[in-house]
């Protein structure tokens, strides 16, 4: 199943977009997490038609609402290489009816790293479909910022670990600051993820900081439940 959380525009303070992220709800064992599924999906290619799945899900659910809010849908490294992405996203926004720019895929670094000619040709086709596409954990990894130029990525994602310590540290705060910087410049939009005390995100919103994400704005929740009163 997908579970939703929000994503708040800190300008305009407005809930912007949603993050669709999967559970696995088991008979016995209840609701399981990706991190303990997700791997082992990736290992026996599950993930590829897991991850078709999920397209078409979050596509389907969110094309159903009147409002124009966008969803975003992580995909793994392995769907680079085992399927068909473009042939998914497609089919994902023909069978729902979602408009392309409603639709944000997330990916990590991980898929970069290799730099095939194969991923420089899904990422933009994908661009030109009209999807966004969104730079997951940013910081966490290696983050070679040559991928912010070589890439048409739209936005990046700051990685929960710099969230937790900007009111802690001046180093992860300096960083921030100079993340921020660097992505307007490039005219890329930024989402904070995990945050979760106010502090930290009156912190982002005077770092001008786009969106934010986490605890504090909203856990992950089933679409009836993100949507009931809307
Ligand atoms: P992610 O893409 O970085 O997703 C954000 C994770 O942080 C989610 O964990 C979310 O529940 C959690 N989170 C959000 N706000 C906060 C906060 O304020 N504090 C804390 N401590 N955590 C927060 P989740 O749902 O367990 O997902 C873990 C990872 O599993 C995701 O990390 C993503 O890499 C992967 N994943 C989830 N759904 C999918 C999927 O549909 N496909 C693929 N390929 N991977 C998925
Ligand atoms: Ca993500
Ligand atoms: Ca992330």
């Amino acid at each position: 199943v997908l579970y939703y959380q929000v994503q708040r525009d800190l300008r305009t303070n407005r809930n912007v977009g949603y993050e669709a992220l999967m559970r696995w709800q088991h008979p016995t064992r209840g609701l399981v997490m990706p991190v303990e599924f997700i791997p082992l999906a990736e290992e026996t290619g599950l993930i590829v038609e897991m991850g078709r799945w999920a397209l078409r899900q979050a596509a389907t659910d969110f094309a159903t609402l009147d409002q124009s809010t966008r969803v975003a849908v992580n995909v793994s490294p392995v769907q680079f290489v085992k399927s068909d992405l473009v042939a998914d996203v497609t089919g994902a926004l023909q069978v729902s009816g979602l408009e392309a720019h409603r639709l944000e895929i997330e990916i990590t670094e991980d898929v970069l790293i290799e730099d095939t000619d194969n991923t420089q040709k899904v990422l933009s086709e994908l661009s030109k479909l009209g999807v966004s596409l969104s730079l997951d954990d940013f910081g966490s990894g290696y983050s070679s910022l040559a991928y912010l130029t070589q890439f048409p990525f739209t936005k990046l994602k700051i990685d929960r670990c710099f969230t937790e310590r900007i009111l802690l540290d001046d180093r992860s705060r300096a960083l921030v600051t100079s993340i921020l910087a660097l992505a307007s410049s490039l005219g890329i939009r930024v989402t904070a993820e995990g945050v979760e005390t106010s502090g930290q995100l009156a912190m982002l919103t005077e770092g001008s900081c786009d969106e934010a994400q986490g605890y504090l704005l909203g856990r992950p929740e089933p679409f009836q439940k993100a949507f009931a009163d809307k």
